[in-house]
């Protein structure tokens, strides 16, 4: 099966021809149609089969420039944060959407100026809170959150600032979609409270 039958935008369908992608993985033929419709996502799975595509394909036909922040992508390292957003430069490219990138140990300035025209932002939890006390981070118009690696980012500390930036975004018709390699207790706990009669994906 090819991307042609998923249901993407046309602006994103161009980028995957661009990027010479045959067909999709086996989480994207899975997640994308679920994404599409809407539907709250719990994904298991590695990075190496395709997941960023996964979600950003989908969440990518969704949205028109607005220049405020529609979907925020929540990652554990500045590495991971910076791969994913040059992912969805790469996949919006067609879209006229545009990314910020936000992680901490560098300078605020660049990352304000993404800011007021993002439509799309990818960041480091202790990062994005800091952006949302300086009052240069909206959240109102956030239709997606994408918690991705979270059990790296919990692993690492990050728990109280993502159950922040989870209760900063609306509740009311948000897609929350949830990555982890793992799903120990804990994880499965935060999972319900931030998830909405999700759909399991596995691989
Ligand atoms: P990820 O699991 O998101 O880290 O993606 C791993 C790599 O697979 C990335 O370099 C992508 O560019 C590539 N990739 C994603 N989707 C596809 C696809 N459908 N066909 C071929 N390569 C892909």
């Amino acid at each position: 099966m090819g991307f042609d039958s998923l249901g993407l935008s046309d602006a994103v369908l161009q980028s995957v021809r661009e990027s010479g992608y045959d067909n999709p993985t086996p989480i994207q033929a899975q997640a994308i149609p679920l994404i599409l419709e809407g539907k709250d996502v719990i994904g298991a799975s590695q990075t190496g089969t395709g997941k960023t595509a996964a979600f950003a394909l989908p969440t990518l036909s969704k949205i028109q420039p607005l220049d405020k922040p529609q979907i925020l992508v929540l990652e554990p390292t500045r590495e991971l944060a910076h791969q994913v957003a040059e992912q969805f430069e790469k996949y919006g490219k067609q879209t006229g959407c545009k990314v910020a990138l936000l992680y901490g140990g560098v300078g605020y300035g660049t990352q304000c100026d993404q800011l007021e025209v993002a439509d799309i932002v990818v960041a480091t939890p202790g990062r994005l809170v800091d952006h949302f006390f300086r009052g240069t981070m909206r959240f109102g118009e956030i239709k997606c959150l994408i918690l991705d690696e979270v059990d790296r980012m919990l692993d690492m500390g990050f728990l109280p600032q993502v159950r922040k930036i989870v209760n900063l975004c609306p509740w009311e018709g948000r897609q929350t979609l949830f990555f982890s390699a793992t799903m120990p207790p804990a994880i499965q706990t935060f999972a319900t409270w931030c998830l909405t009669d999700p759909v399991s994906v596995e691989i």
